[in-house]
């Protein structure tokens, strides 16, 4: 990716390589609102941010037909603040937050879209649910009766790695396991790939790919 492009240049460059029933979450995390508005400007909406507060703030600022994705880990507690706007959260791991995001969507009077992350990188990873404990989510009886959330597919990280036949295996085993439950589950989406990876898991069937840096450049943290 030439970082000497501008970001308007850069999603339009991007969309144009994604088929088109993928969609695009934009990662703006740790940019600004100017920066933002520059990638909106060519039409984009879906945004994505991994933590709560900044994505309220930028909500705040920003359009309000933007889509916001959540897609860093969630602590339950912050679930309130981001229930009245946020389109789709992408790392739901257990049926205490799913009642969390429940009750606040509740609130709201609104349904809130939600992926469970599956853990798939061979790596030491913190987050993400193992597919034994993602059936039993999708199992459970309480689910059921939730009429604010709904799961509408899974999402995976892959490990941090350019070695290709890591992040095969890894993607293909998501996929693997998203084709098997999909139909009894209705689930449509399935999130995986970011600015190193996409090409690799749109070719293992992503239907969702975050792209932050190679859209908006490196972050400074
Ligand atoms: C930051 C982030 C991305 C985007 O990463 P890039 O490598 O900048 O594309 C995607 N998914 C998650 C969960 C992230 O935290």
């Amino acid at each position: 990716m030439n970082f000497s492009m501008s970001i308007s240049e850069n999603i339009v460059r991007l969309k144009t390589r994604l088929p088109e029933d993928v969609q695009l979450v934009a990662v703006s995390k740790t940019k600004s609102v100017d920066e933002i508005m520059e990638a909106y400007s060519t039409g984009h909406r879906i945004f994505g941010e991994n933590k709560i507060q900044e994505m309220a703030d930028k909500a705040e600022k920003l359009p309000k037909d933007i889509q916001w994705h959540m897609i860093g880990h969630v602590q339950r507690n912050k679930v309130k603040y981001m229930a009245p706007f946020v389109r789709m959260i992408h790392a739901v791991d257990s049926l205490r937050l799913l009642a969390e995001i429940e009750k606040q969507a509740g609130k709201h009077d609104r349904v809130i879209d939600c992926l469970l992350q599956i853990k798939i990188a061979e790596e030491e990873s913190k987050f993400g649910l193992n597919e034994e404990d993602a059936l039993t989510i999708l199992n459970s009886e309480e689910l059921k009766n939730y009429a604010h959330v709904r799961i509408v597919g899974l999402m995976g990280m892959a490990t941090f790695t350019e070695n290709e036949s890591i992040l095969n295996r890894e993607f293909d085993r998501l996929k693997k396991f998203y084709d098997l439950h999909k139909d009894s589950f209705n689930l449509f989406h399935l999130s995986m790939g970011m600015s190193g990876d996409y090409e690799l898991a749109l070719a293992h069937g992503s239907t969702m790919v975050r792209v932050g840096s190679a859209i908006f450049g490196e972050r400074n943290y």
